[in-house]
């Protein structure tokens, strides 16, 4: 083991980041890895604490402490020390399916709850989850693996999002016939729609698409299951089906103007801009906004990405309005480690506003009242009022003029109308505690559908324990556990 002051020694080093006016003017990742001898040093900085916190994956106080996924962080975190690159990506592959998604997009729980961040700054775990995987990939050890046997057991799943393809894959691996099934033109769910290419290059969703592919998972994309075909339908063709169909129901603004042309739902606009990326198209996308002043209802995450999207297509202003006030820049009493810190962090999409267009876009306490309308029925401003502040009068209401609206303040649970069969409590697929079957026998439901939405990771736990799951209904036991 490195020295065990190394935490405190040896200074934290996270990603290089491409500088925000420059990275603004494309649409790459724009997260790079440190040299490998630097990865090595910063890999030294993990204790080898002996409870591992980070690896915990649990909920505290609504927040997520550690990796739901239970990667054997201090394993290797010793490997890489070590420069035993191989050894440590046979120890990530066998608990995270898809490191090359989590390693760019995990809001990374692990080092909110790393015992070195209690005295110094946590160990960069997720940059060097993403140094494996990288390397893993680029010296060709990550092949198609053939499973060892065929049980004659056929599996549905439906949706491709993360908890579609883990569970698929550990399905495949343990032996039975896998289909997904996909209503978009392309796989991957929010991987591919949701989150932007500057955070998850769709190149790696398709590389390993390609994989499981080669791996012999079918894939059938564009076919919406409850509409091209029935549940029912499915039930007789197939021996056991997992609806991994995600939490796509926006939560809508019902307001005063809301009607008006220029307003769309965040994800609508999120989706229609990387396929326009993707498609290489040389026409503005169907929504743009370019020469625009921007205004992004919703104070999350979903709204940081449109903030860096309007940003990139070259918007005039942007603003994003949040109902709550601004966090504070260290751990407050209520919120010990190893919980999951609520701290004010400046995120890639507030560091290129503030860069390239002057200020950081995020306006606190704020409610919008209505949206103004112009002659031609497109939105040109919007009024809004004091959030939970005293003050809620019309002397306190201030006009924001704007020509695109984007509302990102949440999802109200999955789709499921033309999935009649299936019971859903609070627009989520109704399991019981701790499990995935559905009030359908042979149904199981995974991800952000069952769960509500979520992380990456989370759907990616649910996958591996709905697999586990249904192997247990179809064999009354499990290889998987
Ligand atoms: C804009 C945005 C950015 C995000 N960024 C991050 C991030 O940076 N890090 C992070 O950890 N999490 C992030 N999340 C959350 C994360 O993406 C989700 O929690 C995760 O993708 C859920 O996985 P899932 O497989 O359950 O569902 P999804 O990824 O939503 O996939 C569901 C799939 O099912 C398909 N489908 C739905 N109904 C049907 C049907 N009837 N028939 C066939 N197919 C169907 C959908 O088309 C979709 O492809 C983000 C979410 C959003 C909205
Ligand atoms: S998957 Fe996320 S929580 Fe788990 S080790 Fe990687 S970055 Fe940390």
């Amino acid at each position: 083991m490195a020295a065990n002051t190394n935490f405190l020694d040896i200074k934290r080093e996270n990603f290089k980041e491409a500088p925000p006016a420059e990275r603004v003017q494309n649409w790459l990742e724009y997260q790079k890895l440190l040299p490998a001898f630097k990865l090595q040093q910063q890999a030294s900085r993990c204790m080898d604490c002996g409870t591992p916190f980070c690896q915990m994956g649990t909920v505290l106080q609504s927040g997520t402490s550690g990796c739901p996924l239970y990667n054997l962080i201090p394993e290797w975190n010793q490997l890489v020390n070590e420069g035993k690159w191989h050894e440590a990506y046979l120890r990530l592959a066998k608990t995270n399916n898809f490191p090359e998604f989590t390693s760019r997009a995990c809001p990374a729980p692990c080092e909110g709850s790393c015992t070195a961040g209690l005295a110094s700054d946590p160990v960069t775990i997720k940059s060097i989850e993403k140094a494996i995987i990288d390397k893993a990939f680029q010296e060709g050890w990550v092949t198609p693996r053939q499973p060892k046997l065929k049980t004659g057991k056929k599996i549905a799943v439906i949706g491709s999002g993360p908890a579609g393809l883990t569970a698929a894959d550990d399905l495949n691996q343990a032996g039975h016939s896998v289909t997904i099934y996909e209503k978009a033109d392309r796989f991957g769910g929010l991987l591919m729609y949701g989150i932007p290419n500057m955070k998850l290059d769709k190149n790696s969703v398709e590389r390993r698409i390609e994989l499981l592919k080669a791996e012999g998972i079918q894939f059938i994309g564009s076919t919406e299951i409850g509409k091209d075909i029935s549940l029912e339908e499915l039930q007789t063709a197939y021996d056991a089906v997992l609806l991994c169909i995600g939490a796509e129901k926006p939560r809508e603004l019902s307001i005063e103007g809301s009607h008006l042309k220029g307003i769309y739902a965040a994800m609508d606009y999120l989706t229609l801009s990387t396929k326009h990326y993707l498609n290489k198209s040389e026409e503005e996308p169907a929504i743009s906004a370019k020469g625009k002043r921007v205004v992004v209802i919703g104070g999350g995450d979903t709204g940081a990405d449109c903030v860096a999207t309007a940003i990139r297509q070259g918007c005039k202003s942007v603003a994003q309005f949040g109902k709550y006030g601004q966090l504070s820049t260290t751990r407050e009493a209520h919120n010990p480690w190893p919980e999951n810190p609520q701290v004010f962090t400046l995120d890639y999409a507030y560091e290129e506003a503030k860069d390239v267009l002057g200020e950081d876009p995020r306006q606190y306490f704020i409610q919008t009242k209505a949206f103004i309308g112009n002659e031609n029925g497109e939105v040109a401003a919007l009024e809004t009022i004091p959030f939970n502040r005293f003050d809620t009068s019309d002397a306190a209401s201030r006009i924001w003029e704007a020509e695109l609206v984007l509302i990102a303040i949440g999802f109200e649970g999955t789709v499921s109308e033309n999935l009649s069969a299936i019971e859903t409590r609070s627009n989520r697929i109704k399991t019981a505690d701790n499990s995935y079957q559905t009030n359908v026998e042979g149904v199981f439901a995974a991800g952000d559908a069952r769960r509500g939405q979520s992380l990456i990771v989370w759907a990616m736990q649910e996958g591996k324990k709905a697999a586990q799951e249904m192997e247990e209904f179809l064999f009354n036991k499990t290889v998987l556990a």
